[in-house]
C-alpha cells in the first residue's frame, strides 16, 4: 500500500493502523514519509517530498513556523488543522506533532481521529482524546498500545515515569530502548505468539531490568488491537508491577521452608527424646513391679499400683509420641512382610474380648470369604491402626456390638484393595467435628479427656500410617447411633505363600449344622464359616425356630448332626435350649456346641451335664471353631489347603531334628493347638498350666524349646523366665530358649520379651509358620550347642565342602539338616538385622548378632563368628558406630556363606526343598 511517490524510509509506519502517522522534516516540515492512512485520506498522494503546508492549512494563531519551532524545541504541540487535499469533506482535524527521539531532524506527526467507519473518517473530539489519556494516565498499571512492528503509539505516564521516559515520549520508540535486552527478548517473545496467532496472551510474569537500573517484576497481558475491518493493527499491553507480591512471596517461601526444616529438627528431637524417655519409664515400671512383689501395707500397695498405672499410661503416650514425630520427620519405614489379614483381626478381637465382655457388648469379626490369606504389608503397623480404631469403638459404646469388618474391593494378579470397617453403636461424633479428629491432640471435646482419657493422638498417627500405606482412613458418624470407621488399603499379594493353610477337612463335607443365635450378623459369619468348609448350615433367630428347624429336618430323614448355640440370647437361652433338645429322645444324639461371652461356674457344669460338647468363648475364631468341629466329631489329621493352588507341604528335613518342648499355658483351647501342632512336626511335648509348674520341670528335665505364655495365673511368663534365669545362672545349666507366647503383639511387645530375657516370641494364636519359625531358632540352637561342644568355639577355616567331608556321618546329617533350616531363617534373620541397623535398636541388633554368629558357627565360618561376636561386644559398650561398619562386613560375609551352603546342598543332593 505504500505510495512510491513518498521517499522510501528505514521506518515502517503502521499501515493498517486507522490513524494518519508521518515523518516530517525538522527544518520545514517536509512530509518524508506518511502511512497509507495519510496518504489515502488526506495527502497529494502522487507528489515527492510534499510541502505539509500544501496538505493542511494551520491556524492562524499557531502558523506552521512557529508550530516547527516549539516541536523543535522539544515540547511538542497538538492542535487543529485543515485538511486541503480531503476527500470527505472534514473541515478540521487534531493533530499532534513531536520530535523524533532518534533524530532531531526527523518530526512525527499523527492525526488524531476516530477509526473511519465503514469507509467514512470520523473526526473526534479534542476532550474525548484528552479524557483517553487522562484516563491512560491515571490507571496504576503501564499501559502501552504499539503498532505492528513494536512502535510506542500510545503510553500513559505510569509507563512513561517507571521507565524513565518523562523528558521524551517512547511514541514512536521500541520497547527495547528502555529494557535490558534481555527482557526486550522476552516482551518480543510474547508479541510474536499474539501477532502470529491473533490470541491474547494474559498473566505472562518475569522481573524486567530498565535501562534506568531498576528492577520490577511484571504480570503483563498482550491483547490484539484489530481496526473496523478486522485487520490486526498492533498490540495493546497492561502490565502490572508486582515486585512487592513478589517480595512478600519470596518471604513466605522462605519462611515455610525455615518451619518445615524446624519442624524436621523438632520431630527429629521429640523422636530422640521419647526414645530417650522410655527407657527410664521402662526402670520405674519393672522397679515398681519388683516392688510389689515385695512386703507391702496396703497403703504402700494402693500407692505403687498408681505408680505403674500412670507409668504405663505415660509409656503409650511416649510410645504415640514416637510414632507421630517418626512419621513427621519421614523417619518411619514401613515393613513388607507376608500376613494373613484375618488372623490379624482376629488377634485383635481376642485382644479386646475380654474388655468388651466387661461392658456387655458385643465385638463381632466378618470377613469375606474370599479374602486373600496372604498379603504383602506392614502387619505391625496395620494392627496398630485396628487397635487403635476398636479400642476408640469400645470406649465410646456403652450397648450394642461392635463390627470388625473387611472386605475385598478389588484383586488383580499382584494386588488386592481391602476395606476395613469398624463399625460402632456408640455415642457418634458430630459433624463438626468429623475433620478434626483426625488432627494431633484433638478430642472431641474438652470432656472427651475427663470422661473417657486418651491423648487425642491416636487417630491422627491411623491416618498417617494409613497414608504410609497408599490407603484412605474415613468416618462416618451420627450422634447418639453410632460411628462407622472405614480404612482401605492397597496391599501387593504375596509372591510366595508359603505354607500357611485354610482349614479343612475334606470327611465332614456336607455335615448338617444348624446355628441359633439372636444377632444377624452372628448368624450370618457363623453360617458363612461353615459353608465355608462344606457343611450344610442353616439359622435360626430363637429357640422356637430352632426346634422347629431340628424337627422337620428330623422328619425329613436329613436330621442336623451338629448345632452351635449362643448362650446369651433373649427369652430361652441357649443352655435352656440345650436341656430342651435333650429332652427329647429323637434329637438326643445331636451334637451341640455353646458360644458363649463368659460361663459362671453352675453354667459351666450344666452345659456339662447336657453333654455340651465344647462351650466357646465368644468371639470365637474360625480356625478354633474348626478345630473343635472336627475335634467333636473325632477327626484329626488337617488337610492343608494353600492358595492359590492347593498344594501339599513336605516338612523340611531340619524337622526331623526332634525337640522337646515345654509348653506352658493356661487356656486349653490354645494348650490343645500347641500340642497338636507340635506333635505334627513330630516334636515331643510336655504341658503345664502355670508358671510355677514350668519352673519345677525345668529344673528335673532338659527342655530344647520352652513356649512361654505371658498371662497366667499365679506366677506370669516373665516373672517365670526370671525365676528360670535365675536358675540357670545358680546351677550353671545350659541356657534354655524361651519363646514368649504373647496375645498382645503389639508394637513393643518384642522388645519387652527380650528385655525380660526371652529369646523369642510368637503371638497368640500361632500361626503354624510363626511357630515353625520359633523352633526353627531352637533348632539351630541345639546343633550349634552340640557342635561347639564337640569341636570348641573355633572350628579350623576350612571351606564348606571341606569341613563336611571331615564329618562323621551322623554329624553330616545334623549339618545338612541344620543347612535345611538356614537357607530360610538367615535370610530373614539378615533382614531383621538390616531393620535393627537402620532403626539403631542397639539391643535387637546385639540379638540378631548373637543368632547368626551361633549359625555362623555351625557352618565353620570363622570369620563372620568373629565378626559376630565383635558386634555383640560392640553393642554391650553402647558404641552403635562402632558396630554398624562391622555388620555390613558381617551381612556380606554372611551372604557368601549362604551360597555356600546352597552349594553344598546341591552337591549332597539335598537342595530340592518343599
Ligand atoms: P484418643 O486418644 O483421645 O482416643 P483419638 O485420636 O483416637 O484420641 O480420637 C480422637 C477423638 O475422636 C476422641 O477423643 C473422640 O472424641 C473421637 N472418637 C474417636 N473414635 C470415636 C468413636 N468410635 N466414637 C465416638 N467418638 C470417637
Amino acid at each position: 500500500m505504500e505510495n512510491p511517490q513518498i521517499k522510501p524510509s528505514t521506518i515502517p509506519l503502521p499501515d493498517a493502523f486507522p490513524w494518519g502517522v508521518a515523518v516530517l522534516a525538522a527544518e520545514d516540515g517536509t512530509v518524508l514519509q506518511a502511512n497509507a492512512h495519510l496518504q489515502q485520506n488526506y495527502l497529494e498522494s502522487q507528489s515527492e517530498n510534499l510541502p505539509l503546508e500544501e496538505q493542511f492549512a494551520f491556524a492562524e494563531k499557531s502558523p506552521l513556523r512557529g508550530v516547527l519551532q516549539q516541536v523543535r524545541s522539544g515540547k511538542g504541540w497538538s492542535g487543529r488543522v485543515t485538511p486541503l487535499k480531503n476527500r470527505h469533506g472534514i473541515s478540521s482535524i487534531e493533530v499532534m506533532i513531536h520530535q523524533s527521539q532518534t533524530d532531531p531532524d526527523q518530526l512525527w506527526l499523527y492525526t488524531l481521529e476516530h477509526p473511519s467507519v465503514n469507509g467514512a473518517v470520523r473526526v473526534s473530539s479534542r476532550s474525548e482524546l484528552k479524557l483517553l489519556q487522562i484516563l491512560l494516565d491515571n490507571t496504576l498499571e503501564h499501559v502501552f498500545f504499539r503498532d505492528g512492528s513494536g512502535r510506542f503509539i500510545l503510553t500513559n505516564s505510569s509507563f512513561d515515569r517507571d521507565v524513565g521516559a518523562v523528558d521524551g515520549s517512547p511514541i514512536g520508540q521500541r520497547i527495547g530502548r528502555f529494557i535490558s535486552d534481555e527482557s526486550a527478548e522476552w516482551v518480543a517473545g510474547i508479541d510474536e505468539r499474539v501477532l502470529s496467532s491473533g490470541q491474547p496472551s494474559v498473566n505472562n510474569v518475569a522481573e524486567f531490568t530498565f535501562k534506568n537500573g531498576t528492577k520490577h517484576w511484571l504480570q503483563m497481558s498482550t491483547v490484539p488491537v484489530r481496526n473496523n475491518s478486522g485487520v490486526m493493527v498492533g498490540t495493546l499491553c497492561v502490565a502490572r508491577d508486582i515486585s512487592d507480591l513478589k517480595r512478600t512471596e519470596s518471604e513466605l517461601r522462605n519462611a515455610i521452608a525455615d518451619a518445615k526444616a524446624a519442624s524436621r529438627a523438632k520431630g527429629e528431637f521429640l523422636a530422640a527424646m521419647s526414645h530417650e524417655i522410655r527407657t527410664p519409664i521402662n526402670g520405674v515400671i519393672g522397679a515398681s513391679e519388683l516392688c510389689q512383689e515385695t512386703e507391702l501395707d496396703d497403703e504402700q500397695r494402693g500407692y505403687i499400683d498408681t505408680v505403674i498405672q500412670c507409668g504405663n499410661t505415660l509409656l503409650t503416650l511416649v510410645n504415640d509420641v514416637l510414632d507421630f514425630s517418626k512419621i513427621e520427620a519421614g523417619q518411619l519405614n514401613l515393613e513388607q512382610l507376608n500376613f494373613d489379614p484375618e488372623t490379624l483381626l482376629e488377634e485383635i478381637v481376642e485382644e479386646f474380648a475380654q474388655m468388651v465382655r466387661k461392658k456387655g457388648i458385643e465385638l463381632i469379626l466378618s470377613c469375606d470369604e474370599n479374602m486373600p490369606r496372604h498379603l504383602m504389608g506392614d502387619p505391625t503397623r496395620l494392627k496398630q491402626i485396628f487397635y487403635n480404631l476398636v479400642g476408640n469403638a469400645v470406649k465410646f459404646t456403652e450397648e450394642g456390638e461392635i463390627i470388625l469388618k473387611a472386605e475385598l474391593v478389588e484383586r488383580s494378579k499382584s494386588l488386592a484393595t481391602i476395606r476395613f470397617s469398624v463399625v460402632d453403636t456408640g455415642v457418634g461424633i458430630a459433624e463438626f467435628r468429623r475433620d478434626a479428629i483426625f488432627n494431633s491432640f484433638t478430642q472431641e471435646d474438652m470432656s472427651t479427656t475427663r470422661k473417657y482419657g486418651g491423648t487425642g493422638l491416636g487417630l491422627a498417627i491411623c491416618k498417617e500410617l494409613t497414608e504410609l500405606m497408599a490407603g484412605t482412613l474415613d468416618v462416618e458418624s451420627e450422634v447418639g447411633k453410632g460411628s462407622t470407621f472405614t480404612l482401605e488399603v492397597p496391599f501387593e499379594l504375596s509372591a510366595n505363600p508359603g505354607i500357611e493353610a485354610i482349614p479343612f477337612s475334606a470327611e465332614l463335607i456336607d455335615l448338617k449344622v444348624l446355628v441359633v443365635d439372636d444377632s444377624k450378623t452372628n448368624r450370618d459369619i457363623y453360617t458363612r464359616m461353615c459353608e465355608g468348609w462344606g457343611y450344610r448350615c442353616e439359622a435360626a433367630s430363637h429357640a422356637g425356630e430352632g426346634l422347629r428347624l431340628l424337627e422337620e429336618a428330623f422328619s425329613a430323614d436329613d436330621a442336623f448332626q451338629l448345632v452351635i448355640l449362643d448362650q446369651q440370647m433373649a427369652g430361652v437361652n441357649g443352655l435352656d435350649l440345650a436341656s430342651l433338645i435333650r429332652s427329647r429322645p429323637d434329637l438326643k444324639q445331636l451334637k451341640l456346641l455353646l458360644l458363649s461371652s463368659s460361663l459362671n461356674r453352675s453354667e459351666s457344669e450344666r452345659a456339662e451335664t447336657l453333654g455340651i460338647a465344647r462351650a466357646l468363648s465368644k468371639p470365637v475364631k474360625r480356625a478354633i471353631l474348626l478345630e473343635v468341629i472336627l475335634e467333636t466329631f473325632g477327626v484329626g489329621a488337617l488337610e492343608a489347603v494353600t492358595e492359590p493352588e492347593p498344594k501339599q507341604p513336605s516338612p523340611p528335613k531340619a524337622d526331623t531334628l526332634k525337640l522337646r518342648v515345654l509348653v506352658a499355658e493356661d487356656n486349653a483351647v490354645n494348650q490343645n493347638i500347641a500340642k497338636r501342632r507340635l506333635k505334627k512336626l513330630g516334636h515331643d511335648v510336655v504341658v503345664v498350666v502355670n508358671g510355677h509348674d514350668a519352673i519345677e520341670q525345668v529344673t528335673q528335665r532338659e527342655f530344647d524349646c520352652i513356649l512361654m505364655d505371658i498371662q497366667m495365673p499365679g506366677l506370669d511368663g516373665y516373672e517365670a523366665t526370671r525365676e528360670i534365669r535365675r536358675i540357670e545362672s545358680k546351677d550353671g545349666l545350659k541356657r534354655n530358649f524361651i519363646v514368649a507366647m504373647t496375645a498382645h503383639a503389639m508394637q513393643g511387645d518384642a522388645e519387652k520379651c527380650l528385655a525380660n530375657d526371652m529369646d523369642d516370641y510368637v503371638s497368640k494364636p500361632f500361626r503354624a509358620e510363626q511357630l515353625k519359625e520359633a523352633l526353627d531358632k531352637a533348632v539351630e540352637r541345639k546343633v550349634t550347642h552340640a557342635h561347639l561342644e564337640q569341636h570348641g568355639a573355633f572350628m579350623p577355616s576350612k571351606t564348606l565342602h571341606e569341613y563336611y567331608q571331615s564329618l562323621e556321618e551322623a554329624d553330616r546329617e545334623d549339618l545338612i539338616a541344620a543347612a535345611q533350616v538356614m537357607r530360610r531363617s538367615v535370610p530373614q534373620n539378615i533382614v531383621k538385622l538390616e531393620y535393627a541397623i537402620r532403626e539403631k535398636d542397639i539391643e535387637l541388633i546385639k540379638f540378631m548378632a548373637h543368632t547368626l554368629k551361633g549359625v555362623a558357627g555351625i557352618f565353620s565360618d570363622r570369620n563372620a563368628f568373629r565378626l559376630g561376636g565383635e558386634i555383640e561386644i560392640a553393642c554391650s559398650e553402647g558404641a552403635l558406630g562402632k558396630a554398624e561398619p562391622i555388620c555390613r562386613e558381617f551381612i556380606r560375609d554372611l551372604d557368601q556363606m549362604i551360597e555356600d551352603v546352597e552349594i553344598l546342598l546341591k552337591s549332597t543332593g539335598e537342595s530340592e526343598e518343599d
